[in-house]
């Protein structure tokens, strides 16, 4: 999906269409996978979660997102730690997550079709592609480096035990955690991943567009 943004190999109006098509499609098909297998994958590592009866039974973890509640799992202790860490980060920089993801693809998606016809003048459609990079990447950034570890330190729970007690879900609704997105698409292939994925794509798209827009000022 990504790849047809920041590509467009079919050109610039079937791309985006494309890759639009995707984006509002991939809960039917994504979702109702990654919510079957949410009681047996740790939703951190991707890893099996024993979900086990009595003790065992609280590496359930309730999330609320855009479309729904779900009870997710973690395979530890350490791993529920980390989740719980990340989602406390991303809700309370909800707005901002939103804005700098939903707002880069809104604007760079229209800039490219209007670029592509020659409507705005001397800004191609390289440029609107450049945009998409520096936009996604500048919100991706803080989210992969800072999320698991500013998460922690802040709010009521700031001990790894009063951490792990948040979203067991004891009272289902009451203590959920909340995400800013939907978590079918990071449950895929674990939250940790995902995170790994926005530091590195995160720098190096940010490195693209910066160098982008340094050659095209210098250019003229
Ligand atoms: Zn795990």
């Amino acid at each position: 999906m990504l790849l047809l943004f920041t590509r467009m190999p079919f050109g610039v109006l079937p791309s985006v269409a494309a890759g639009l098509t995707l984006m509002m499609t991939h809960p039917l098909y994504a979702r109702p996978w990654a919510l079957h297998h949410a009681s047996r994958r740790c939703l951190w590592c991707g890893g099996p979660a024993t979900a086990g009866t009595g003790a065992s039974a609280g590496t359930a973890l309730a999330v609320t997102d855009p479309r729904g509640t779900v009870s997710w799992s973690a395979c530890s202790d350490e791993h529920r730690v980390s989740l719980v860490a990340m989602l406390q980060f991303a809700a309370r920089h909800g707005t901002l997550l939103r804005v700098g993801i939903l707002g880069t693809v809104t604007v760079s998606l229209i800039a490219a079709i209007l670029a592509d016809r020659g409507r705005l003048g001397p800004f191609y459609v390289s440029d609107a592609k450049a945009l998409f990079k520096l936009g996604v990447g500048l919100t991706v950034l803080p989210l992969g480096w800072l999320g698991p570890r500013l998460g922690e330190r802040n709010g009521a729970a700031s001990t790894p035990a009063g951490l792990a007690d948040l979203g067991r879900g004891r009272t289902e609704s009451a203590d959920a955690l909340s995400a800013p997105f939907p978590l079918h698409l990071p449950a895929l292939i674990g939250v940790n991943a995902v995170l790994w994925l926005f530091r590195l794509i995160g720098l190096i798209w940010l490195a693209q567009g910066a160098f982008h827009a340094v050659e095209r000022v210098s250019r003229g």
